[in-house]
């Protein structure tokens, strides 16, 4: 490992599934340049599932995109098992991509309208090489897989669904590429709340079936506490804590970690954690704060916090913090582990 930067950084015999490190991404605008991704590592293990939390604007998105390719990167380097994405050639990349898909949080407009649903889930058999002759067939196994009736929904068009059963439909595509890892960004929030827990309990079932493992992008804390095994808080382009959702959720060592669990109306009816609710807005990413980003809302900033990034740091057991202030016992009631 180089550097107490990286200590964050899963090394195992198993490997990972993703590493991305130094990510960033940039938009160059009219106004300026976006940084909207700015030198993120982090690893996904096999099998798990990875939250990755933050408020609207905070880089989630840009990240889920980077890492499979969909957007450019400006610098750092994402490995697929073992390969470099980054710097892979068309060809190359192809066949790896496949294996990495994205669920979107609009259903309906990332289907192609024109087609019906069977042959969505058709097509993404033909991405994955499966013979012509067996595609049919799978597919209305796959849309079963998904709790869709192939009888009934196979001949429809993805505007006569309805957002839960279009959600099914873009998860059903995807899986039908046989992928190993999906980013899910944000796959619930445009649905009803009556079928949010149905879409979400299905991706976490087929997860165990189809040996996935997921990137779940979500703005919904709970709904992360409940189906994630790890969590990635980031503001305004950058990582401020990761570790375990237990370990997160019970001792969160950020400010911004804990006031966005704070903003939780449960989480503050029972109390919260010290420190101020979240106020005002996220500074610009196109002149984001020197030093820490947070600094500009934080009730701890000090002037370190204005000329120092915090490094990712150990603040407890596969638990990492950005900040200055996070292995500080009196502010988090917990004694810091060392790595
Ligand atoms: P999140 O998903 O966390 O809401 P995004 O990743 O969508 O955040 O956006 C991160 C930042 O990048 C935001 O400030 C957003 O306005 C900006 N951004 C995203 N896409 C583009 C784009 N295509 N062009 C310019 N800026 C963009
Ligand atoms: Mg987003």
């Amino acid at each position: 490992m180089a550097g107490t930067g990286e200590a964050h950084l899963l090394v195992d015999a198993e490997g990972t599934v993703l590493s991305v490190r130094h990510l960033q991404v940039e938009y160059r605008t009219p106004g300026g340049v976006v940084h909207a991704v700015s030198d993120v590592s982090f690893d996904v293990r096999p099998g798990e599932t990875l939250g990755l939390v933050g408020e609207s604007g905070c880089g989630k998105s840009t990240t889920g995109k980077a890492v499979l390719r969909l957007e450019k990167l400006a610098g750092g380097q994402v490995v697929y098992r073992g390969q470099d994405l980054a710097s892979a050639k068309r060809g190359t990349l192809r066949p790896l991509r496949r294996k990495l898909q994205m669920i979107f949080q609009d259903p309906v407009s990332s289907l192609n309208p024109r087609r019906s649903v069977r042959e969505l889930v058709v097509e993404g058999l033909t991405i994955a090489g499966r013979p012509a002759a067996e595609r049919r067939e799978a597919a209305d196994r796959v849309l079963a897989d998904v709790g869709l009736d192939p009888e009934r929904f196979g001949p429809l068009r993805p505007r006569q669904l309805s957002g839960g059963q279009a959600q099914r439909v873009a998860i059903a595509r995807a899986l039908a590429i046989r992928p190993d890892l999906i980013v899910c960004d944000e796959p619930v929030s445009a649905l009803d709340v009556s079928v949010q827990a149905q879409i979400v309990n299905l991706l976490h079932d087929l997860k165990d079936e189809h040996a996935l493992t997921l990137v779940f992008i979500s703005h919904d804390l709970s709904v992360v506490r409940s189906v994630c095994d790890r969590v990635m808080v980031m503001y305004l382009g950058r990582i401020c804590e990761v570790g375990d959702v237990d370990s997160v959720f019970a001792a969160p060592a950020h400010p911004y970690t804990r006031a966005l669990l704070d903003s939780v109306p449960r989480r503050r009816a029972a109390g919260g954690f010290p420190g101020p609710a979240l106020e005002g807005d996220i500074p610009s990413p196109l002149d984001p704060p020197s030093g820490c980003r947070f600094r500009t809302r934080c009730p701890l900033a000090t002037e370190r916090c204005a000329v120092e990034v915090p490094e990712v740091r150990a603040v407890g057991d596969g638990h990492f913090a950005a900040c200055h202030h996070a292995d500080a016992p009196a502010d988090l009631g917990r004694v810091p582990v060392s790595v």
